[in-house]
Order: C-alpha cells, then structure tokens, then sequence
C-alpha cells in the first residue's frame, strides 16, 4: 500500500531489535505519534537512539514487534518511497563532488532552481549563494569541503525541505556553533517541523523545548515516555 501525502502517524509496537539477536539494543519499544506531532528523544551514549532512527529506513529487519507509518507497516512500503517521505538530517551531512543543485535535489530535475533559492534564502544562506563564483552550477569538494560546519547544516535543511518528507528524522548535533549560525538552524528546525511529523534525537535545550512528546532511552528500553508537558 501506497503510504498517505503530507504529515506521517507513528506507530511502533512492542520492538525489540539487536544487531545481533542474542545481544537486544531496543528492548519492547512502544510508541504513538500523532501525525504532525514532534518527538525528543533523549538517551546516554549507545542507548539505542540512532538504532532506533535506522529501523524506520528499514536499514535493517526488525526481528519482533511493529513499526507502522501513515498506518502502513514498514515492511509493506517500498523501500524507495519510504526513503522519499522520510527525511534525515544528520550531524554528519553527505555533500558530493557534484554541482551545488545536484547537492540539493539529489539530480531530481522536477526542482527547479527558484524553488532552491527560495529554500536558500528561508534557511538563511542567501549571502553564502551570493558569494558562489557560479551560482547553482559550483562544484562543491566531496565531503563538504570548503564549508564551515554551520553551511553544511543548512545545505542539509535545504535539501530535506526540497524533498518534502512527511517525517522528519533529526540527529542534532552537540557540538557548539556560532550564535547567529545557531539561531538559523532553530528557524531552519522550526520551518521544517511545522506540519510534519518529527522526531529529534535531541542535544539541546530548545529542541527539547519543541517536542510535543518525550521519550526517555536507557539501554534500549523506554524509562519515560509521553507528553513533554506531564512528565
Ligand atoms: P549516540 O548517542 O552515541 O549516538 P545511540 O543512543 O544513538 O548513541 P546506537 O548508535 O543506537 O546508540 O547504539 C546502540 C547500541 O548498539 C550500542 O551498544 C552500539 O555499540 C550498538 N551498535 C550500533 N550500531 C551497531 C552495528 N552496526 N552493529 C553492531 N552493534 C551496533
């Protein structure tokens, strides 16, 4: 089945999963998402969080348990037109030897390049395009290069805020950025979250600040969970 346009249900029911089944990293696992809704999670070093987040791109096969999207489970949907309505955004952001619009549309020309510079300039990187020898056309270094980390972020917000996902997977990352680099990755944060769902892997404050819902991770099992207002 074809899974529903726009913001994504949650659902996960009762999953437990380990790389290797004897040794379980996420241990019955349950939760409910309102479409729209936005989730932290919150968890020490090797709790599960990341784990958790590659289960739903059905990196790997659950061994137990449910995990529906949209109302649709996981294992029913195309893998192609999963990874469509599930956008990542990761701390490490993956920039290839390619064009500045190849980055950002994933060679998908049914983008148009106003709909780039409109995205550009909503996160904030107008001066930055202004300052490209060849506009869209510029080559970026693999990895980034030539970046500062704070641009690689933002190219990272514009590419998922071009695909249009109707979840949103955020992997924050801890380290410190300049302030004013800071305040437009919050705006960045809350554009891409308004009317989608989200779940923030949460290390600062003010994410933690902008999830509707908690979930506490300890050693793969839930220590609390539910409405960020009641715990
Ligand atoms: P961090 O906050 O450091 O990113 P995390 O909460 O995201 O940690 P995970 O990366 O999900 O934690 O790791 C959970 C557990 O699974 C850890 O014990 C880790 O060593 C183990 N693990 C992670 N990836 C693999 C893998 N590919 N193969 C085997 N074990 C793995």
């Amino acid at each position: 089945p074809a899974l529903p346009s726009g913001a994504l249900a949650l659902e996960i029911k009762d999953l437990t999963f380990g790389y290797n089944p004897d040794e379980p990293v996420l241990q019955q696992l349950s939760l409910q998402l309102a479409a729209g809704r936005v989730l932290g999670i919150l968890g020490r070093t090797g709790s599960g969080k990341t784990t958790l987040a590659r289960l739903l791109l059905r990196l790997y096969d659950i061994q137990q348990g449910e995990i529906l999207l949209g109302g649709v489970p996981l294992h029913q949907t195309r893998l192609s037109e999963l990874r469509h309505h599930i956008g990542m955004v990761t701390q490490d952001v993956q920039l290839f030897h390619a064009t500045v619009r190849d980055n950002l549309t994933y060679f998908n020309r049914a983008i148009n390049d106003e709909q780039i510079l409109k995205v550009l300039s909503e996160v904030g990187l107008t001066g930055w395009y202004n300052s490209l020898p060849t506009g869209l056309d510029t080559i970026l270094g693999s990895d980034g290069e030539g970046l500062s980390a704070g641009e690689a972020q933002l190219l990272a917000f514009t590419r998922v805020f071009l695909s249009n996902p109707g979840l949103i997977i955020m992997d924050e990352a801890s380290s410190r950025l300049d302030p004013a680099t800071e305040q437009l990755i919050e705006r960045a944060v809350d554009t891409l979250l308004s009317e989608r769902t989200g779940i923030i892997i949460a290390h600062r404050l003010g994410t933690i600040q902008r999830a509707d819902d908690i979930l506490i991770i300890e050693n793969g099992r839930a220590l609390e969970y539910g409405a960020r207002a009641q715990l």
